[in-house]
């Protein structure tokens, strides 16, 4: 089955195509791309248009073959998807119902959905939606201690994001240490431009670090992360707009504000050559995150393993190895030389005498909304 993978922004529209069927995953991606600047000089007008520019790429890979489904990355499912469904109308509309809590994602998977909704009108679509991996967390995690009518009329809860990712990297970390996927039970850090943390137990989420929205939570490449409420009401009463402390927060602040840049590379390269600002920005982020994982392991009832995925969780060894080194109270121990491998294959990189093992799982979400739409489609076309 050929499942044509769409992450649409509001500018821009990623796209991948892939053979759920390939016997190896290598061989499972016949093109992929991203269309840029729609809406914006030079660019497709809308993206509708993006799609038609789409046309050639997709007919040079697929020969007789055709797209059998369209997979989307959703945002924002909040409490009614706990799981990818198979798009009509009414899903749309739904969708669109929670923009309000999503103002910059899913408007954008909106236009998506419809643009390839006008241009295959017969094309299975399905959306696989971030929070919905988060819909199991109990309610004394995702609870706010704040006053009813927050919730029940604002929908002001814990949602939590990331989910397409840590539920592949739980379940693909439970292959790896030969459980089931219903039996793992550990903390998946997801440690990207975004950053976010996961309690898994029985291989559901029970708790997770991003909130209302992604800006809770772990220091990020330009995310504060937590920090005291009473921050923001301060800027208010200095004369600050609801747009500048949302630009602050969410686009100058983490590791950018820290450091000066958001690229785990470079802030690496910057502290081992002495510079005090990037060495305190990892021992923040590290520190925090470490603290989460404590909490987590105490939440899940005991981790079997701690694993890392993503951007900076799959490639930086030095960050692996700042945080391992505050976990010894857990009974951590890391092995420098397997840390320092590089491979694209699951691994641990702790040492076998370590209380806790230490993964390191590539993610893939294209792959897991892929696999998710497929799914999707035969079982409804088995009616
Ligand atoms: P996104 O959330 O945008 O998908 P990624 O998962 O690609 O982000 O992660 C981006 C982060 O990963 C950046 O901080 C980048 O510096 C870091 N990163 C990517 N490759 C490497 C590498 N080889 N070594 C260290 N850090 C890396």
């Amino acid at each position: 089955m050929l499942v044509l993978v769409i992450n649409s922004g509001s500018s821009s529209l990623k796209y991948q195509l892939r053979d759920v069927d390939a016997a190896e995953p290598e061989s499972a991606v016949l093109t992929e791309g991203v269309v840029e600047r729609i809406g914006f000089d030079g660019g497709p007008a809308d993206h509708a248009q993006a799609l038609s520019d789409l046309d050639a790429a997709l007919a040079a890979v697929l020969g007789d073959r055709r797209i059998d489904a369209v997979g989307h990355r959703v945002v924002h499912g909040g409490e009614r998807f706990a799981e990818p469904v198979l798009v009509d109308n009414e899903i749309i509309r739904a969708i669109e119902r929670l923009n309000p809590l999503a103002p910059l994602h899913n408007p954008a998977n909106v236009l998506g959905l419809r643009a390839i909704a006008s241009k295959w009108p017969d094309m299975p679509q399905v959306a696989v939606f971030d929070t919905a991996y988060h819909r199991t967390l109990p309610e004394h995690a995702w609870r706010y201690a704040v006053p009813d009518w927050l919730y029940t009329h604002h929908g002001i809860r814990r949602y939590g994001f990331h989910g397409t990712s840590h539920q592949y990297v739980a379940g693909r970390a439970a292959a790896f240490l030969g459980v089931a996927p219903e039996e793992f039970d550990g903390v998946v850090l997801h440690l990207g431009n975004g950053v976010s943390a996961t309690a898994v137990q029985g291989g559901k989420s029970i708790d997770t670090s991003m909130g209302f929205t992604p800006l809770e939570g772990l220091v990020m490449g330009t995310r504060s992360g937590d920090l005291d409420p009473s921050i923001l009401v301060f800027l208010v009463r200095q004369g600050h707009s609801a747009d500048e402390i949302d630009h602050l927060l969410n686009r100058e602040s983490g590791l950018a504000a820290l450091a000066g840049s958001n690229d785990m590379r470079t802030v690496v390269e910057a502290a081992d050559a002495g510079d005090r600002h990037a060495a305190i920005a990892l021992d923040v982020a590290s520190y925090r995150l470490a603290k989460y994982i404590g909490g987590y392991h105490v939440a899940v009832g005991g981790a079997a393993a701690i694993v890392f995925t993503a951007g900076i969780g799959e490639n930086s060894a030095p960050f692996r190895a700042r945080v391992a080194a505050r976990l010894g109270a857990l009974g951590v121990v890391l092995d420098d030389d397997l840390n320092a491998v590089r491979s694209k294959d699951p691994r641990t990189v702790s040492a076998p005498e370590s209380a806790i093992p230490l993964l390191v799982v590539p993610t893939d979400e294209e792959r897991a909304i892929a696999e998710a739409t497929a799914a999707v489609v035969r079982v409804a076309a088995r009616g």
